[in-house]
This record gives structure tokens, C-alpha cells and sequence, in this order.
């Protein structure tokens, strides 16, 4: 017996998620480019939404999420009886784990990775197996070579943060093909609204023709990120674990209206897509160089490799911006020390950005 309670011993192997800085140096309003926000906030309809909810405090939401599941499925054409809500998807990951995964059970997952992933699994009492990647992308064979009879949930982020690669349509379904039955394969969507790319698609497909891929999206990364509201969609069998598992009220209703009111706003969205890509395209453009390497993205952030050459590096360039008020995102918690994920802002601000970076070129 010990002298104290002590947390279980697979908590003590999560790493915690270490979240992008927000300050910059001392005196300067900082420009928040390190946790892949909305640069242009939220939908006016959706925060229109959310305060007129704010004579409505003291009465519990609706537990079914009834209004915000059917507006998600009239909206993107899913039945809403297969849809879960959760508070952003961060609970939904770790509601899977807990439906899927026990001690002595394995998760797979991919190298740079999200970093959610190993901790929900840990959460769970499982094992993160982490399968290598090739050029910093999801390589399916390495990820089916790591599934062994032990694992039970296979998580895909598709895009992926923070590399912005993204499998197609038929890699998704060879990795799906290559899976057993039994196994659980996850498809988190989190930059979905974000996609252009013509061989890249979401997964439904494969949730409605078998019993084993669950798909889940959130609203954080479309101006809700404060609000914490994620979705899934899965097959019945697995909403039924689900909704007897989660908590019975998980989301607040006031943040179901705003969302509702978000996914019904479909030109705001695409107002956000269009400007991200925009900007996407000017950043990758730019940061080419001996110095640096800014990877394709899919998502509304792009991921940038430095140089080893002092004066050149990640370090050097995220102090020089940092200087500029520019906070983006260090990556050596994702084993990525000489890059940078930069998310995608104000057209003045990712300008600014450039100069800086090219003034250290
Ligand atoms: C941001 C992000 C999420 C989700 O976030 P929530 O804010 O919890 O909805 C999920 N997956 C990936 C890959 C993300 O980058």
C-alpha cells in the first residue's frame, strides 16, 4: 500500500500537450500565428447566436443535441442519428480511446502525428505505437506494418497537423483495406474545410459501407476554437457505445446554437477557405529558399524546415518574429526541432511574416 493515492501508471507516460505560446517580446501586442485559428473569428451569425443564448444560463442543453446534429447532417447530407457531438474534438478522441482501448491494448498512430493521439491513448491504459513516415506523410504501409493483434484503434489525422500532408482517396482506402475487421479506424478531419485538393475525400463513404472507420471534425479550426465543439460520424453500433459513455450533457448550449448557426453559415466558410488558400499559396510560394522549406498544405497552416547554419535556423527565426510580435508554433514536442508551423492570418500579418523571414535568407 502506498502513503498516498497514486494516478494510474499509464498518466504518468503522457507527455502534456504543450499548446502554442500567445506572448510576444515584452511590450509587443502579440499576433497569434501558433494554434491554427480563424483569422477572420467566427461566423456574425454564430456569435449573433451565442448571445442571445445568454438569457437561456440556467436551464441544462439539450443532451440529445438534437438542433445541431440536424443541422450538421442537413448540411453536409449524414443522417444525424449517426452523428456525435462532443466538447471539440479533443473529447471525442478521448471518448474512443475509453470505448476501444484497455490496458495491454495497442493504438497505432503516425510519427508526426497529432500529439492528442498518444495521450488519449495513454488516458485509456493503451500502448501509442507510432508508425514511421516517409518525407513527413503518413506512410501506409509503415502504419499497417505496425498493426499487430494487440491493436485496436488506428488514428489518421487527414490533413495531418502539423506536417499539412494528407493521404488521398485511394491511399485512405488501401490503409482502410489493410486493417482487420475489428480494428477501429479514425479519421480525424480537423482541416476538412480546408481541403482543395481533388484526390483527397473525407471518409464517409467508408463509415457507411463497413462497421469499422469513424470520422470526426471539429469547429475550432472555423472560429469556434473557444467554444469547444467537435463532431462525429459513425456507424450505429458505435453511437451506441458513444452515447451511453459520454457525459449527458458534454456540450453547452450555448455553444450548440453558435455552432448550428456556424454550419448553416456556409458562404462564411467559404469566405475562410477562400482567404486561407489565398495565403496558403503566397506563403508556400515565398519561403522557398536555401534557408527554408515550406511543405504543400491542405490545412490553414503550413509547416516550415530551417537550416542548420546559425542565423538560419527555427530557433533564429522564430526569435526574429517574435521580435515582430509574430508568436508562431516551435515544433520539438513533435520531434520537428528545426521547422516551424505557421498559422495562416491577416494578409498584413503573413506579409510582415515574409519579410522577416526573408530579411534572415
Ligand atoms: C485542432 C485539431 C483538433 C481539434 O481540436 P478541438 O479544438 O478539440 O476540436 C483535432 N485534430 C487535429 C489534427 C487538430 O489539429
Amino acid at each position: 500500500m502506498t502513503n498516498r493515492p497514486e494516478v494510474n501508471p499509464s498518466i504518468l507516460e503522457i507527455a502534456a500537450y504543450v499548446p502554442g505560446k500567445s506572448k510576444a517580446a515584452p511590450g509587443i501586442e502579440p499576433i497569434k500565428l501558433s494554434a491554427n485559428e480563424s483569422p477572420l473569428g467566427a461566423s456574425p451569425k454564430a456569435q449573433e447566436a451565442y448571445r442571445y443564448h445568454a438569457h437561456n444560463l440556467a436551464i441544462y442543453p439539450d443532451g440529445a443535441a438534437t438542433q445541431l446534429r440536424e443541422a450538421i447532417g442537413e448540411v453536409h447530407g449524414l443522417d444525424p442519428q449517426k452523428i456525435g457531438v462532443g466538447s471539440g474534438s479533443d473529447e471525442l478522441l478521448h471518448l474512443i480511446a475509453q470505448l476501444y482501448l484497455q490496458p495491454g491494448d495497442e493504438a497505432v498512430m503516425s510519427q508526426f502525428g497529432f500529439l492528442v493521439y498518444p495521450i488519449v491513448t495513454r488516458g485509456a491504459g493503451g500502448t501509442p505505437i507510432f508508425a514511421a513516415e516517409t518525407d513527413l506523410k503518413t506512410d501506409v504501409d509503415a502504419m499497417l506494418g505496425a498493426v499487430t493483434e494487440k491493436t485496436k484503434v488506428v488514428y489518421l489525422a487527414n490533413p495531418n497537423n502539423p506536417t499539412g500532408s494528407y493521404l488521398t482517396a485511394d491511399e485512405l482506402d488501401r490503409l482502410h483495406a489493410g486493417l482487420p475487421k475489428n480494428v477501429l479506424l479514425v479519421i480525424d478531419a480537423a482541416y476538412a474545410e480546408y481541403v482543395d485538393a481533388a484526390d483527397y475525400k473525407l471518409g464517409i463513404d467508408l463509415v457507411d459501407a463497413h462497421q469499422n472507420v469513424v470520422v470526426t471534425r471539429t469547429f475550432s479550426k472555423i472560429g469556434l476554437a473557444n467554444l469547444r465543439v467537435g463532431w462525429l460520424y459513425g456507424p450505429d453500433h458505435f453511437m451506441d457505445g458513444f452515447n451511453r459513455l459520454r457525459g449527458p450533457f458534454n456540450v453547452n448550449g450555448a455553444a450548440m446554437k453558435a455552432a448550428e448557426a456556424a454550419v448553416r453559415d456556409v458562404e462564411f466558410t467559404a469566405q475562410l477557405k477562400a482567404h486561407n488558400k489565398r495565403l496558403r499559396s503566397l506563403l508556400e510560394a515565398e519561403l522557398q529558399s536555401n534557408w527554408y522549406r515550406t511543405r504543400p498544405s491542405q490545412g490553414n497552416f503550413v509547416l516550415t524546415e530551417f537550416s542548420e547554419e546559425p542565423g538560419h535556423t527555427a530557433k533564429d527565426a522564430f526569435e526574429a518574429l517574435l521580435q515582430e510580435g509574430l508568436v508562431v508554433r516551435e515544433m520539438a514536442s513533435y520531434g520537428l526541432p528545426n521547422a516551424l508551423r505557421i498559422s495562416i492570418g491577416h494578409e498584413k500579418d503573413m506579409k510582415k511574416l515574409m519579410q522577416v523571414l526573408q530579411s534572415l535568407n
